[in-house]
């Protein structure tokens, strides 16, 4: 089998986002978790979406297994492989993107690199070089707040080229209006004046078409699934990839208990946890007691088996920015954040072991933790919840059949709990 794709996402939810995108656009994906063992079976696939947790870890840990995931993925074919990122540039001054770009660019020879996490129908659009998150600037939006990775500039030529050992350079969007040659025109002038890498500029969905043809040229970018988005149009287009039509992983439904959690405290997912106290019995965990032992998760856990056979429940660590800073001045922000993604994981494995089978996940370092407890291989991408987050088959899982739905903290409208559900049967 050769892949026409590889992708290597820095975090879980987003290589799901991503994956989804491939699937909607007719590419046949699979993601893994991990770089895959070399005995894993693979099933026929166009695309393979290889997650990593790698956006919040030290740079030279990302670097080694975003090249590990690099060679499994050119090793089945893969011409071009895009390193996933998140779409409001989810990082530090000290990495990962800048790191793992050079790292990446550095192993394929590329002179230079096009990168852009733009993807104007989730209002993530670049002008100038600027990241907006809908209407505002991205030091303006709720990213000013986040607990890992808060943002506080908008321009991303700066943001890299603080990361980057590399000169960084702009592509606009006067010359990505023109089209695919244009882009490349301009990337081939900026090569030469030393250029290493270039923001590119989108704003709106036809952009990503011409960006995505531009990258198809070269065996290495950098974005989100909006530029994932312009490279499977890309192929389709150019007949390197029939579109299948048809989401791969539809089959029987595989019934179960189902549980959702959720670790993220973004406003979505605020929004959503007080949305579900209508249709499902809601636990909100007590943070301070997660980061001080074992106790809160057995509590959680005699909860759950109190209400499981009587259907769903969600179970909640999420609050708000005041009281997510306060936490984090007492713990420091990595202990604070790190316990209750492992108190998280802990209970996801306490609900599959009492017998859930559908389990839906808010919040993408906690989705990774949960997933990483679970040891699950793999994924087929199934049917779309809300924009950028499918239903999940699990491939190859000691546990037998499961569907899981891993959303990252902005994701989905405010039903989104119970909108997964319905989907996952
Ligand atoms: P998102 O997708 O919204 O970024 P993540 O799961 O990636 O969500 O990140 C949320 C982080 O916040 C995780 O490290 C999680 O453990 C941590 N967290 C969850 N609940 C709380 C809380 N109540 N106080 C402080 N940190 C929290």
């Amino acid at each position: 089998m050769t892949l026409a794709l590889g992708c290597i996402a820095d975090d879980y939810t987003g290589a799901s986002d991503l994956a989804n995108t491939l699937t909607r656009c007719g590419l046949r994906t699979m993601q893994t978790i991990g770089v895959p063992r070399d005995d894993l079976a693979l099933p026929e696939v166009d695309a393979v979406v290889v997650s990593l947790k790698s956006r919040s870890i030290a740079a030279p840990e990302a670097v080694a297994k975003s090249l590990a995931a690099e060679q499994w993925l050119r090793g089945r074919g893969a011409a071009h492989v895009m390193f996933k990122i998140c779409s409001t540039f989810d990082s530090t001054d000290a990495g990962n993107i800048g790191p793992v770009m050079d790292a990446l660019q550095a192993d394929c020879g590329e002179p230079i690199v096009l990168v852009t996490p733009a993807f104007p129908e989730t209002g993530r659009t670049v002008y100038q070089g600027n990241l907006f998150v809908g209407r505002v600037p991205l030091n303006e939006s709720p990213l000013k707040d986040h607990p890992l990775n808060p943002m506080h500039d908008a321009n991303l030529v700066r943001v890299l080229g603080r990361q980057s050992r590399s000169r960084i350079g702009l592509v606009d969007l006067v010359t990505v209006a023109r089209g695919a040659d244009a882009i490349r025109q301009r990337l081939a002038l900026l090569a030469n004046d030393g250029v290493r890498a270039a923001i590119v500029d989108a704003v709106f969905d036809r952009d990503l078409e011409s960006i995505g043809l531009a990258a198809l040229a070269d065996r290495l970018s950098v974005g989100a699934s909006g530029l994932g988005l312009g490279l499977a149009r890309g192929l389709v287009a150019s007949g390197y990839v029939r579109a299948a039509g048809q989401a791969m992983a539809e089959e029987q439904p595989i019934g179960g208990m189902a549980a959702c959690l959720a670790g993220s405290c973004s406003q979505a997912t605020l929004a959503q946890v007080a949305e579900a106290e209508r249709v499902m019995p809601v636990l909100r965990l007590d943070p301070e007691q997660l980061v001080n032992g074992a106790d809160e998760t057995r509590r959680a856990l005699q909860w759950a088996a109190e209400h499981l056979a009587n259907g769903p429940v969600l179970i909640a660590s999420s609050s708000t920015p005041e009281q997510v800073a306060a936490l984090q001045a007492r713990h420091g922000r990595d202990a604070a954040g790190h316990a209750i993604e492992q108190a998280m994981a802990a209970l996801a494995q306490g609900l599959v072991a009492a017998g859930v089978r559908r389990l839906v996940v808010a919040g993408g370092e906690t989705s990774g933790a949960v997933v990483d407890r679970l040891g699950i291989p793999g994924f087929l991408v199934g049917a779309e919840i809300a924009a950028g987050v499918p239903v999940l088959r699990a491939v190859g899982a000691a546990q037998g059949a499961m569907l899981l739905a891993l959303k990252s903290g902005n994701f989905g409208g405010p039903a989104f709990f119970d909108d997964a559900l319905r989907l996952m049967r």
